[in-house]
């Protein structure tokens, strides 16, 4: 299987001020299609040439693992942002996230914090077990929540080429700049 990079339902600038549209360019635009190209360059003629790529995730490793994962994470996190979308959780996983964080609040300040202090690239993870108790992982580099049975809900990118032409160095300003854009209607379908 050769896999493609889906196309956006959104326009590039659709993100702005949150996330310009240089960014969206080069980020989705380049890095993403580089992670997909470069995964299937490594596929070719080998096991993994005709899995799915959740499959490939949980089944590789080294630069196959990675190119797999970062193709899997970058699509999971561009889709889950709608200009004027659903600001805030709500139902059965705005229950869930009260009686684990408190509050909305205190949730979204404990997420933003676990990304802010991943020491290098990452990615901070919202995700959910078997018994829909969620957790929050900060994850290093490529790392996926799917390969310890968890199931992503939301992740934001910490990589620097995520925020850097817009906020330089100012990781956590993206971070809670990100909220702005998160469409938690999107989030609910991924719990249910
Ligand atoms: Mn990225």
């Amino acid at each position: 299987m050769t896999f493609t990079k889906p196309k956006l339902p959104y326009s590039p600038d659709a993100l702005v001020p949150t996330i310009s549209e240089e960014t969206i360019n080069f980020h989705w635009g380049k890095h993403e299609q580089n992670y997909i190209d470069t995964l299937n360059s490594l596929i070719e003629d080998t096991e993994y040439q005709d899995m799915p790529l959740e499959d490939i995730i949980s089944k590789s490793d080294g630069k196959v693992f990675n190119n797999a994962s970062q193709a899997w994470n970058h699509i999971f996190y561009f889709f889950q942002f709608t200009p004027g979308g659903q600001k805030e959780p709500s139902g059965a996983l705005l229950k869930q996230i009260e009686s684990q964080f408190g509050s909305f609040e205190a949730f979204k300040e404990k997420f933003v914090d676990a990304g802010a202090t991943i020491f290098g690239s990452g990615w901070v993870w919202l995700s959910s077990d078997d018994k829909g108790n969620l957790v929050i992982t900060a994850a290093r580099n490529a790392e996926n929540p799917l390969t310890q049975g968890l199931r992503p809900l939301l992740v934001f990118d910490v990589w620097e080429h995520a925020y850097y032409l817009d906020y330089q160095n100012r990781r956590k300003d993206y971070l809670q700049k990100l909220w702005d854009i998160v469409d938690w209607s999107i989030v609910e379908i991924r719990y249910s």
